[in-house]
């Protein structure tokens, strides 16, 4: 069988421990036996990134936007244990939050539902899809530590040297500070990308903050939304039969809990990292998520929502084969393909990538599942493999 080739490279971020395992089996087993492969391979593997000075994540990133499409494998950020763990020079910055920063954008997360997995939450008929801004906020912060009293002030200085000053505290004793920011643009185009979304899918929207306590910083996130929808999709969403519906951050994650899901749910990034963990382990498993990070100008990042799985990555050392779910891997590659054939206009590869995404599907619906699944089955699993012979059965399949 001739192999499917491609117009256009994509850019490939190697990852670590289990998931990079994972990573190489699925290319071994599910991709190169059908595609010629075309990428740019960067190793975001946790050595080459601090051999770097992290050099590596921003060219990554770079490759990114050059290319228009990129497939992230899920990476280590660096603590105390991790650099003695792998002899760093230095703890470095989450290679997740570099290049968010650098692409901009909003990561869209959507559960894989199957008709044989119960979701944890019984009224959630339909997947809850997630928005999550992928710009500033805590996530590109500035703190200290004081070590006695003194003065907290925020201080903006304009690009004409003038200076706003204002007082966070007198403080009495030691503590602590942090500095957070956002721009109007990128809150714009996060606001953009979901109404877009919301339209293209057909879903409502939802958006929530805090703006009863933070009247400037969220304030301004909700005015930007709500302005955004008036000029801009207001008649296209009531044409289209869905709404727009802003409420508290406490009052939403209320009623998330009793909806039936069926919208997209756009947070801020702090709210969309612990948010989206809770609906895809409500959902099913970390592993049955898709994830995408899209840029204003239209660049796609795919990746898969869960960490490294440090746990079953020690229990493969000593020898063990793991039964570590390999879906948001696979279906991260499945999205950039899916994403490269549609910009290219190359029907076969978009064909490749519906029907490996099919024959996964399939498998653990006909009752052979990774261990994380078989907790939620229903009928129960006919068959717990590791995660070799899952991608072999996915491989027989195609
Ligand atoms: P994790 O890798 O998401 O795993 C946490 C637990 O969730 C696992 O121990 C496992 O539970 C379950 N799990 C996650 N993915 C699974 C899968 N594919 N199949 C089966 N079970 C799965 O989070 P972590 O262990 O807290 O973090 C490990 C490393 O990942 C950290 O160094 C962190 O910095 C990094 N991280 C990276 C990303 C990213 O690159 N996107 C995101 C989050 C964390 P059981 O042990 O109960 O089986
Ligand atoms: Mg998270």
């Amino acid at each position: 069988m001739a192999k499917i080739q491609m117009k256009n490279a994509i850019a490939e971020l190697d990852g670590d421990e289990m998931t990079r395992v994972l990573w190489e089996v699925i290319k071994e087993k599910l991709l190169n036996p059908f595609i010629d492969l075309k990428v740019e391979y960067y190793d975001l593997g946790l050595k080459a990134r601090d051999d770097s000075n992290d050099g590596v994540t921003y060219e990554a990133a770079a490759a990114i936007k050059r290319l228009g499409v990129g497939v992230k494998c899920a990476t280590i950020t660096s603590n105390a244990a991790r650099v003695t763990e792998y002899k760093l020079k230095q703890l470095t910055p989450s290679p997740n939050g570099i290049i968010r920063a650098e692409l901009d954008g909003t990561v869209f997360r959507k559960p894989i539902i199957l008709k044989n997995i119960r979701p944890s939450v019984s009224c959630w008929k339909k997947p809850l899809i997630l928005g999550r801004h992928a710009y500033g906020d805590v996530y590109k912060n500035c703190e200290m530590e004081t070590d006695g009293p003194g003065k907290a002030e925020l201080v903006f200085t304009k690009a004409d040297g003038t200076e706003i000053r204002k007082t966070i505290m007198e403080m009495k004793g030691p503590g602590i500070l942090q500095g957070i920011h956002n721009l109007d643009a990128s809150i714009e185009s996060f606001a953009r990308a979901c109404f877009f979304y919301g339209l293209s899918e057909k879903l409502d929207v939802w958006f929530a903050t805090k703006d009863t306590i933070s009247k400037i910083y969220d304030g301004t996130f909700k005015q930007i939304f709500q302005h955004i929808y008036d000029t801009e999709y207001k008649e296209k969403f009531e044409q289209a039969g869905i709404e727009y519906f802003y409420t508290l951050i406490d009052d939403a994650v209320a009623r998330v809990m009793k909806s039936e899901g069926g919208f997209l749910w756009a947070c801020k990034n702090y709210d969309g990292d612990v948010m989206s963990d809770m609906v895809a382990s409500a959902s099913g498993s970390l592993a049955m998520m898709t994830s995408v990070l899209v840029s204003p100008d239209g660049v796609f990042e795919y990746e898969a929502a869960h960490g490294t799985v440090q746990r079953h990555y020690y229990k493969y050392l000593e020898g063990e084969k793991p039964s570590t779910n390999p879906v948001a891997l696979i279906f991260a590659w499945t999205g950039a393909l899916a994403k490269r054939a549609e910009l290219d206009r190359t029907p076969e590869l978009s064909d490749f990538a519906n029907r490996l995404e099919k024959a996964t599907l399939d498998l653990i619906e006909s009752g052979t599942m990774t261990g994380d699944l078989s907790r939620l089955a229903d009928p129960p699993a006919k068959e717990i493999v590791n995660s070799w012979q899952f991608i072999d059965l996915i491989a027989e399949k195609l």
